[in-house]
């Protein structure tokens, strides 16, 4: 599994982190970042549902 946050898209909704904190955090701007370590989703069966809930379809997941 691949991550990519299209940054230039983010609104800073804050959805991606509240569903998958494990994968996802907020800058000190309020947009989306991945953790550390987590490019690859850390097998969390939540980034998907993450995907789903950006407002502005932000997130891409593809699987590797
Ligand atoms: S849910 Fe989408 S718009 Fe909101 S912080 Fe995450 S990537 Fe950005």
């Amino acid at each position: 599994m691949r991550i990519d946050i299209d940054t230039g898209v983010c609104i800073g909704a804050g959805q991606c982190a509240l569903t998958a904190p494990d994968v996802f955090t907020q800058d000190d701007d309020g947009f989306s970042e991945l953790l550390p370590g987590r490019e690859d989703g850390a097998g969390s069966a939540l980034v998907r549902e993450a995907a789903r809930a950006c407002p502005v379809s932000a997130i891409t997941v593809r699987e590797d």
